[in-house]
C-alpha cells in the first residue's frame, strides 16, 4: 500500500515534470538554437580564480568555448543550458604539469612506454584539463609522442622535452651526456612552440652538471623554462644550493621539492639554498610520484611557510596506486597539512599555467579557454599516505562533480544538469547538446 501510494506520487512527479518540462523547454529551445547570448551558464557556484582576484558566489557563462562573463547574476534565460551548481567549488581546470603519459611504444621499463599512462583516464575524472609530460620524450622521439598521444587525447597535453634526445627510455639513455644535445631541444620546441612548454633534466646519476647546463642552454634558447628532477644527490660535486642560487634561471622549475632525497630539509627546516632560490624566482613544485613525497619532509617544510608554488602528481604506473592517487589527492594532502583552499587551488591552476607561460589557462577572466573544474569539498575522516606508506590523517576531500574542456562537458559525476528519465519521452535519446556536452561521440 505504502509502495503503490510511493509509485503513484513518483510517476505524477514524474508527468508533472514532464509536462513543466515540455512547456518550458519549447522556448528555450528555440533560444538555444537561435542563437542564446551564452552556450552554458554554471549558476551559483563559488569561483576561485587566482589571477583575477576571485574568491565568492559567482555565476559563469560560457560561449564558444571561451569564458564570456563571470559576475554576481547572470540570467538564465541568456543561455542555452543553465546548471545548478550551488554549494560546490568553481575553478580553472587543474594543470599537472608533472605527469607521464607517454604510453603506447610497447618499450618495458620506459616513461617513453609501459611506465607512463593514457592520460584521459586520469584527467577529467579528477578536474584536470589539462597536463604536461615531464620529459618522457627528447628531441630524437617527441613527434612520434605527439602523433601517438597529443594528438589523440580529448586531455590538453603539453610536454616538457628532455635535454636527452630520448627521452625517459631508462637509465642508459638517461645518464648518456652525448645524447643531451641542446640545439637539437632548442630546434625541436621551437617547431612546436606552445605544445613543447619547458625543458626537463630527470634521473641523472653522474656528479656532472652538463644535463643541467645543457637543458638551460635549451631552455634559454627556446624561450622556455626548465623543470629539473636532480636524479642522484650528489652534495660534494653538484650541491642542491648551487642549483638554486647559481645554475639555474629565474622561472625554472624544481620538481620533487618534498621528496627530501637531495637534502631539501636540513636540522628540519628548508635548505638554505631552497630559500635562496626562491628569493631569486626558482619556482618549486611537488612532483609527488611513487618516491618523492614524505610527511617527515613536507610537514617540517610548511610548517617553515616553504609551500609549493605549484602541486602536480608525477603521475606514472607505479605512483598511480601508491601513497599518490590522483591531482586531488596531492591537492587534498596540501590542505590536509592547513594550507587554505584558495591557494590548494591557485597552486594547481593560475600558478602552474603562468610557471609554464599559458596565459589563456588557469584562469575565469573573460577570453580565456573555458577549461573548469566543479570540485565538492567533502567532509570526513580521510588518511593521506606519503611514498613510505605513513599517514596524515585529514578532514576534507574534494571530488570532481564535473570538468569541462573548451566549454563542454567532458566528466559529470552525478548528472548535476540532466533530466531524471523518468520525465522523458519514452523513445528518448540524447539529452545534450553540442553546445554544451562532450561526454558522447
Ligand atoms: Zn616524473
Amino acid at each position: 500500500m505504502v509502495k503503490r501510494a510511493l509509485f503513484a506520487t513518483g510517476v505524477l512527479a514524474a508527468i508533472v515534470a514532464g509536462a513543466v518540462r515540455f512547456q518550458a523547454q519549447t522556448p528555450a529551445a528555440s533560444s538555444s538554437t537561435a542563437g542564446a547570448k551564452y552556450d552554458l551558464l554554471l549558476k551559483g557556484g563559488h569561483v576561485i580564480d587566482a589571477r583575477n582576484g576571485i574568491d565568492a558566489v559567482r555565476d559563469v557563462a560560457i560561449a564558444g568555448g571561451k569564458i564570456a562573463l563571470v559576475a554576481a547574476s547572470i540570467p538564465p534565460a541568456d543561455a542555452g543550458k543553465t546548471i545548478d551548481v550551488t554549494g560546490l567549488y568553481v575553478t580553472p581546470g587543474l594543470i599537472d604539469i608533472h605527469a607521464h603519459v607517454y604510453t603506447g611504444t610497447g618499450e618495458r621499463n620506459s616513461y617513453a612506454g609501459d611506465n607512463s599512462v593514457a592520460p584521459d583516464g586520469f584527467t577529467f575524472r579528477v578536474g584536470v584539463t589539462t597536463v604536461a609530460d615531464a620529459g618522457g620524450s627528447g628531441w630524437r622521439n617527441f613527434e612520434d609522442f605527439k602523433d601517438r598521444i597529443i594528438d589523440r587525447s580529448k586531455t590538453r597535453v603539453l610536454a616538457f622535452l628532455n635535454i636527452v634526445g630520448n627521452g625517459m627510455r631508462g637509465g642508459k639513455f638517461e645518464s648518456d651526456q652525448a645524447d643531451m644535445d641542446a640545439q637539437a631541444a632548442a630546434a625541436m620546441a621551437l617547431k612546436h612552440k606552445g605544445t613543447i612548454i619547458g625543458i626537463k633534466t630527470a634521473h641523472y646519476t653522474g656528479p656532472e652538471w652538463t644535463p643541467v647546463e645543457h637543458a638551460v642552454e635549451a631552455g634559454t634558447a627556446a624561450g622556455i623554462p626548465v623543470m629539473v628532477d636532480f636524479g642522484n644527490n650528489h652534495p660534494d660535486t653538484r650541491p642542491l644550493a648551487d642549483l638554486l642560487t647559481k645554475k639555474l634561471r629565474p622561472g625554472d622549475i624544481y620538481t620533487h621539492m618534498y621528496s627530501g632525497l637531495r637534502n631539501e630539509l636540513v636540522d628540519d627546516k628548508p635548505n638554505p639554498g631552497m630559500i635562496e632560490g626562491r628569493k631569486r624566482g626558482v619556482i618549486f613544485d611537488v612532483g609527488h610520484g611513487g618516491g618523492s613525497f614524505a610527511w617527515r619532509v613536507a610537514m617540517p617544510m610548511v610548517k617553515a611557510g616553504f609551500i609549493p608554488d605549484s602541486i602536480s602528481t608525477d603521475l606514472h604506473i607505479t605512483s598511480m596506486n601508491a601513497g599518490m592517487k590522483d591531482m586531488l589527492n596531492v591537492m587534498d594532502k596540501c590542505l590536509a597539512m592547513g594550507i587554505p583552499l584558495p591557494k590548494v587551488i591557485a597552486m594547481s591552476t593560475w600558478h602552474p599555467a603562468r610557471e609554464i607561460k599559458q596565459d589563456a589557462l588557469g584562469h575565469l577572466g573573460a577570453g580565456a579557454i573555458a577549461d573548469i573544474a566543479v570540485l565538492r569539498l567533502e567532509k570526513g575522516r580521510y588518511g593521506y599516505l606519503d611514498m613510505f606508506g605513513a599517514k596524515l590523517s585529514g578532514t576534507e576531500r574534494l571530488t570532481a562533480e564535473m570538468t569541462l574542456k573548451d566549454g563542454k562537458i567532458v566528466y559529470e559525476l552525478n548528472g548535476l544538469g540532466r533530466p531524471e528519465w523518468t520525465t522523458l519521452p519514452a523513445d528518448y535519446t540524447n539529452t545534450g547538446a553540442p553546445t554544451w556536452d562532450a561526454t558522447r561521440r
